[in-house]
C-alpha cells in the first residue's frame, strides 16, 4: 500500500472528521457503519426502535390486570412478572378446558356414529321382517345383489 495521506472525511455515521485508510472508507468506525445501516434499514422499513418511541407509544394496557404501563421493550405484554405468570396459568387452564371440550366432542361424534350404525342395522332388520326372512338371510341377499350389481357394471 502506498503511503499516501488521504484527506480527512466526514464520517457518514457520526459526522465527525476522521482519517480514512483507503478512499472507500466512509465511516470512522465499525460501530458507525453498523449504526448507519441500522438507521437506513429502519427508515426503509418504517420501523422505530422501541427506545426511540415516545412514552405514549410505549404505553400498553396489561391484558391481565387492565392497568396501563410503559413497556420496557416491544415484547413486554404484561405490566409485571406476576401478571405474566397469572396469564400463563390462565391460558394453560383454558387449553386444558379446550382439550376436555374437544374430547367430549369426539366422544359425542363417536356415539352419534354408533347410534347411526345401530339404526342402520335396525332398518335392515325391519326390512327383513317385512319380507318375512331372517336378518341374516336378508343381509346375505343384499350382499349377493350387490355382487351381481358389480358384475353388471363390468
Ligand atoms: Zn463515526
Ligand atoms: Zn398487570
Amino acid at each position: 500500500m502506498k503511503d499516501v495521506h488521504l484527506p480527512k472525511k466526514h464520517c457518514k455515521g457520526c459526522g465527525r472528521f476522521f482519517t480514512p485508510h483507503c478512499t472507500q472508507e466512509l465511516y470512522c468506525s465499525d460501530a458507525c457503519r453498523t449504526a448507519y445501516h441500522h438507521r437506513k434499514y429502519q427508515k426503509r422499513h418504517g420501523v422505530t426502535l422501541w427506545r426511540e418511541k415516545s412514552e405514549a407509544e410505549r404505553t400498553r394496557v396489561c391484558p391481565q390486570c387492565g392497568i396501563s404501563f410503559v413497556a420496557k421493550n416491544a415484547m413486554q405484554l404484561y405490566c409485571s412478572l406476576q401478571c405474566r405468570l397469572d396469564a400463563n396459568r390462565k391460558s394453560a387452564r383454558q387449553r386444558e378446558r379446550q382439550q376436555t371440550q374437544n374430547m367430549r366432542e369426539v366422544r359425542e361424534a363417536r356415539k352419534k356414529r354408533e347410534s347411526l350404525h345401530v339404526s342402520h342395522i335396525d332398518e335392515a332388520a325391519a326390512k327383513a321382517r317385512e319380507m318375512g326372512m331372517s336378518y341374516g338371510k336378508y343381509k346375505a341377499i343384499v350382499r349377493i345383489e350387490a355382487m351381481h350389481a358389480d358384475f353388471r357394471r363390468d
